[in-house]
């Protein structure tokens, strides 16, 4: 299967030097001269994008100019907008710049993620004794996919704040009386996750948003439209549980779960997630995970620090407060909740499916790798010994590049 990816190359920006090989929770990147990415284990989660010193890998996102497509433009922020700017930015103001950078109308994705908290909170009361993994970052949703596919059977089976933003959205220009083609739905995002998750949705085939635009393309025409009169405020329209959205423990205070742990930073998904695979883990009700440190104020995408942006966001909840009023889940669609399609695995390295050859392809791997030093350094160019000694099985490296070994052979 081909994968939409965000992350990208930009190889004239590339020296080669590694960095990115050691982060990817995927083993997702090889470095010859230049990183490659190998797209069936890209996840977007954007790690390689925040380490790499040349900036060499980036997001690729929609434009201002894709507006121009559309005769009613939508815009959906992502909760994490409001913790980019300082307090001499009104939230408000945030909100109606938006129809100062060509938008009709703004709906506010925190609204959205009330709805979702509510929704949430209904399949938890339905479901007792299960843990459920939180399935609102796209990047931990494609990990357990790629690395721990029997864990997608935790995964909340609840769509997305972006989802469900993105049908709010689409109900608003149909009421205004435009046609769904020419109604343009862009989401303001943190993340090239949620830019995949538009052009490759998870649990749908086609999603109901058009574009994606970054929050840090956008943070300075904000900042500046945020200082005239001439842009109006636009009211806030969820609860601060909402907002709170946007940081790491937002979405559990959100659905009022105490039995539950929350993981962010993908490294520590990543072995919160093999921790849960061989069974520990089992006593929580809910695990809350973000790709991100820190939730989305953390994204790859965005500009403020996400320990700075964090505050600000808990400061907005509080006081905006106010608890989320059950009734409100009856003002959506159920199936605006439905995951439309069933999740898979990804396949992303099969040995062979017959299982005598698959045995066999791993005494190679095994062979190779009883001559390796075991350092996972990553000097080869591959994350770690195991993964070159694979990558030589397979053929996409055709000799042994390790300079442990070149050394002993001089000896
Ligand atoms: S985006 Fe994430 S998974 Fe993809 S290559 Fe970069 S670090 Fe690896
Ligand atoms: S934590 Fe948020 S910002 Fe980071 S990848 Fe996940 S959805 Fe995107």
């Amino acid at each position: 299967m081909e994968y939409f990816h965000s992350v990208q190359l930009r190889e004239k920006f590339c020296n080669g030097c590694t960095l990115c090989v050691k982060v990817c929770p995927t083993e997702a990147i090889r470095v010859k001269e230049k990183a490659e990415i190998i797209g069936s284990r890209c996840i977007d989660c954007g790690e390689c994008i925040r380490v790499c010193p040349n900036h060499a890998k980036t997001g690729k996102v929609d434009s201002l100019t894709d507006l121009e497509n559309y005769k009613y433009k939508i815009a959906l922020p992502d909760p994490a907008i409001f913790g980019q700017f300082g307090k001499t930015v009104n939230p408000n103001k945030i909100l109606g710049s938006f129809m100062s950078l060509g938008f009709d109308e703004v709906v506010d994705v925190a609204l959205a993620c009330e709805y979702v908290s509510l929704a949430i909170k209904q399949v938890l009361r339905n479901h007792k004794g299960v843990p459920f993994i939180s399935a609102s970052c796209p990047a931990v949703i494609r990990l357990v996919q790629a690395l721990y596919p029997d864990l997608i059977k935790y995964l909340i089976p609840v769509e997305s704040p972006l989802e469900v933003a993105g049908q709010m959205a689409l109900d608003l220009g149909l009421m205004k009386g435009y046609e769904s083609h020419e109604i343009g739905i862009f989401y303001i995002s943190p993340c090239p996750a949620k830019m995949t998750a538009v052009k490759q949705p998870v649990a749908r085939e086609i999603s109901t948003v058009n574009g994606v635009l970054s929050i840090v393309d956008l943070y300075g025409n904000i900042l500046k439209f945020t200082q005239t009169d001439k842009c109006k405020p636009k009211d806030l329209k969820a609860k601060g549980l909402g907002y709170g959205w946007a940081r790491a423990g937002g979405e559990s205070l959100a659905i009022s779960c105490s039995d539950n742990v929350v993981i962010d930073g993908i490294e520590q998904v990543n072995k919160i997630l093999r921790e849960i695979e061989i069974g520990k883990l089992t006593d929580v009700e809910y695990i809350e995970c973000w790709a991100c440190v820190g939730g989305c104020v953390g994204g790859p995408a965005v500009v403020e620090n996400p320990f700075i942006a964090r505050v600000r966001v808990r400061k907005l909840a509080e006081s905006i407060g106010g608890a989320l009023d059950e009734q409100k889940l009856l003002e959506v669609p159920p199936q605006y909740f439905d995951w439309q399609t069933a999740l898979k695995p990804r396949q992303i390295l099969k040995y062979d499916s017959d299982i005598l050859n698959a045995i066999s392809i791993a005494n190679k791997v095994q062979e190779i790798l009883d001559c390796l030093p075991g350092f996972d350094c990553g000097a080869c160019g591959a994350p770690t010994c195991r993964a070159h000694a694979e990558d030589k099985i397979q053929g996409t490296t055709q000799e042994i590049n390790c300079v442990f070994q070149k050394k002993e052979s001089k000896k």
